[in-house]
């Protein structure tokens, strides 16, 4: 069992580097984000709610999120381990997070923080608007998304800290680069 939480601002390419880590490890990847993202293509209640927060770049509420969350794990329930991408977003589901993983007998064994600098977070995240689709990507919402990471998001960081589980990547390498590196430090944990 290997339980991950690839961390980082928006555009710093946690999606992309939990997709690789997942086939590489045969973990299983849970986004938040990819999971909101199909209840707002699904057209349900909880999507159309998620929806009002998202496209103003604001973060969904806690309580939604960590309900969406314990029911993709217990989806997942026979998993090699899993890989969190973009949660958690905030302290408090940090601290939810932990008597979750406790209630099925789990614990996390590291955080990788994909260390980026808001400029490229942004040029990154400019580029992917031409063709994401997504109704985040633009130029207004993205530069908020950076300021919430850094209000609500990054106090995050102290908390794995305090517990020993924080391991920073450069996030400025190549997609290859990185991955590398964070394949290095899973090494580690086996
Ligand atoms: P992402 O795909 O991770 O960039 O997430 C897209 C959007 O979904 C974010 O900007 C938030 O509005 C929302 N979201 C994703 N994960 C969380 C979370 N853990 N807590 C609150 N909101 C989230």
């Amino acid at each position: 069992m290997l339980n991950l939480i690839i961390f980082g601002g928006p555009g710093s390419g946690k999606g992309t580097q939990s997709k690789l880590l997942a086939e590489k490890f045969q973990l299983t990847h849970l986004s938040t984000g990819d999971l909101l993202r199909a209840e707002m293509e699904k057209g349900s209640e909880l999507g159309r709610i998620a929806k009002s927060f998202t496209d103003g770049g604001n973060l969904v509420p806690d309580e939604m999120i960590v309900k969406i969350l314990a029911s993709a794990i217990d989806e997942h329930k026979n998993a090699n381990g899993y890989i969190f991408d973009g949660f958690p977003r905030t302290v408090a589901q940090a601290e939810v997070f932990d008597d979750m993983l406790k209630a099925r007998a789990q614990k996390l064994d590291a955080l990788f923080d994909l260390v980026t600098p808001d400029e490229v977070l942004i040029e990154r995240m400019l580029f992917r608007a031409q063709t994401s689709g997504r109704a985040d990507d633009n130029p207004e919402t993205i530069k908020k998304r950076v300021e919430i990471y850094h209000q609500q998001t990054a106090p995050v960081l102290d908390f794995y800290k305090a517990r020993s589980m924080y391991t920073a990547i450069d996030g400025t390498l190549s997609i290859e680069g990185t991955a590398q590196a964070i394949a290095d430090e899973v090494a580690k944990l086996l």
